[in-house]
C-alpha cells in the first residue's frame, strides 16, 4: 500500500492537490489550521483570458479547458457546480489603453477571445470603449472550499489543526506545504524567492443593475454574487507581513476607480481583505526541499491560482510519482 501524502494548508492549491490526489488512488492526509481571511476565502475567483494593463492573454490561459474539466469533475463527486462562465465587458479606461487594444485586435489570438460590446447596460459609462470577453467566469471559491472541506472531514482525511516542518517525522512520509503566504519566512523553507501582497475587495448593494450576470473590468473589476449583490476589487500592495487588516485608502481606492465607469447608486455592505502568496517571477513555485526530501512545498499561486493550480497540481504529482520534471517556470532548483 502507497504511504499517504500529509498536505498542510487547505487553501485553493491544496485543495487541488487533495483532489488530485484522490484522482490518482494517491492516499492522502489534510491539515488545516482554520483561519477567517485567508487569499483563497476572500478571493473573487475570477478568470479572464485578458487581463492588466497592458491587455496581454493570462498567464496560464492554455489550462483553461483542463480547469473547467476539473471542477466539473470534482463537482460531480460533491453534488454541485462550482465554476460559472460569466461573459466580462472589459472598459477601456484612457486613450493608451484604447490604442493599445486596436493593435491587439490584429492579432488572432485576442480576436479568438473576444467580441464587441453589445447592448450595454445604461448604468455604465465606456469612456474610451469596451470590448467582450466570452470564456471568462469565476470559481465560486467560498462554495468550492466549503464542501470539500465538508467531504474532506467526513472521510477522515483533514484535521483542523496547525503543523510545523520541525514536528514533521521523515517517517511519517512526504509532508507538502501547501499554507500559502505563511511559507514565507518558515524555515526551512525561508530562501524561496516570495513576497506578501495585500489585496481589499468590497461588497455592494447595486439595486439598480437588476439581474445582470455579467463581470465587469475597468480599473476594478465588479462581480455579480446574485440578489442585488456584487463584489469589487481588489487592491494590490506589496506589505512586509502577511496581516489582514482591511485598509481604508483601499476602500478609497476601490470607490474611486468603480466610479470611473459606474453610474448606479450603490451601498457598501462589507469589506474584507488577505494576503496573496506572490512569487518574484509571478509563477507558481514547487518541489521537494533539497536537503530535507520528506518536506515539499506548492504555492505561490499569485493572483491565478483558480486558473493554475488544477494544472500544476497534476504537474507536481506526475513529478513527485513518476519522476517527470517540473514545468522549467514553475522550478525554481534547476
Ligand atoms: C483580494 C484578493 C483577490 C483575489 N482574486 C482572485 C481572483 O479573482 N482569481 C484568482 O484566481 N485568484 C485570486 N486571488 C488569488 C488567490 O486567492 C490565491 O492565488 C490563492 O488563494 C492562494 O491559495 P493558497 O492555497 O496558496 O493560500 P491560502 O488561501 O492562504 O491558503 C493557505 C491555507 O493554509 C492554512 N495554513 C497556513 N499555515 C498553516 C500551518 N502551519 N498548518 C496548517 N495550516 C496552515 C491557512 O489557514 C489557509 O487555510 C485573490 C487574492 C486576494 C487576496
Amino acid at each position: 500500500m502507497k504511504a499517504p501524502w500529509h498536505i498542510v494548508g487547505q487553501g485553493i492549491a491544496g485543495t487541488a492537490l487533495a483532489w488530485r490526489c484522490h484522482l490518482r488512488g494517491q492516499p492522502f492526509r489534510l491539515y488545516d489550521q482554520p483561519r477567517a481571511e485567508t487569499a483563497s476565502k476572500v478571493s473573487a475567483g475570477i478568470v479572464t483570458p485578458i487581463a492588466g494593463q497592458r491587455l496581454t492573454l493570462t498567464q496560464g490561459w492554455a489550462f483553461l479547458d483542463e480547469m473547467e474539466a476539473f471542477y466539473a469533475e470534482i463537482g460531480q463527486v460533491l453534488g454541485d457546480t462550482f465554476y460559472e462562465r460569466h461573459p466580462t465587458v472589459r472598459f477601456l479606461i484612457n486613450e493608451t489603453e484604447s490604442a493599445r487594444w486596436q493593435k491587439r485586435l490584429g492579432d488572432p489570438l485576442y480576436l479568438a477571445e473576444t467580441e464587441s460590446c453589445r447592448e450595454l447596460s445604461p448604468h455604465f459609462t465606456p469612456s474610451h470603449g469596451c470590448f467582450c470577453m466570452r470564456r471568462s467566469g469565476f470559481l465560486r471559491v467560498a462554495a468550492w472550499l466549503a464542501h470539500s472541506r465538508h467531504w474532506f472531514l467526513k472521510n477522515g482525511l483533514l484535521a483542523e489543526s496547525q503543523v510545523h516542518p520541525d514536528a514533521c517525522s521523515p517517517d511519517e512520509g512526504l509532508w507538502i506545504f501547501a499554507n500559502g503566504p505563511w511559507l514565507l519566512g518558515l524555515p526551512p523553507f525561508d530562501w524561496l524567492p516570495m513576497r506578501y501582497a495585500h489585496g481589499d475587495i468590497l461588497t455592494l448593494a447595486i439595486p439598480d443593475l437588476g439581474n445582470d450576470r455579467h463581470l465587469y473590468n475597468g480599473e476594478c473589476w465588479l462581480q455579480p454574487i446574485g440578489e442585488g449583490y456584487w463584489r469589487t476589487g481588489a487592491t494590490y500592495e506589496a506589505r512586509p507581513t502577511p496581516e489582514t487588516k482591511p485598509s481604508v485608502d483601499g476602500r478609497g481606492e476601490l470607490e474611486s476607480r468603480l466610479r470611473a465607469f459606474l453610474k448606479a447608486p450603490y451601498t457598501v455592505e462589507d469589506h474584507v481583505a488577505a494576503v496573496r502568496p506572490v512569487t518574484l517571477t509571478r509563477f507558481p513555485t514547487m518541489g521537494r526541499h533539497p536537503s530535507k526530501p520528506h518536506l515539499a512545498w506548492f504555492g505561490g499561486f499569485s493572483s491565478k491560482g483558480v486558473l493554475t493550480s488544477p494544472t500544476y497540481a497534476r504537474h507536481f504529482m506526475d513529478h513527485l510519482l513518476d519522476d517527470k520534471p517540473l514545468p522549467s517556470e514553475v522550478d525554481c532548483l534547476h
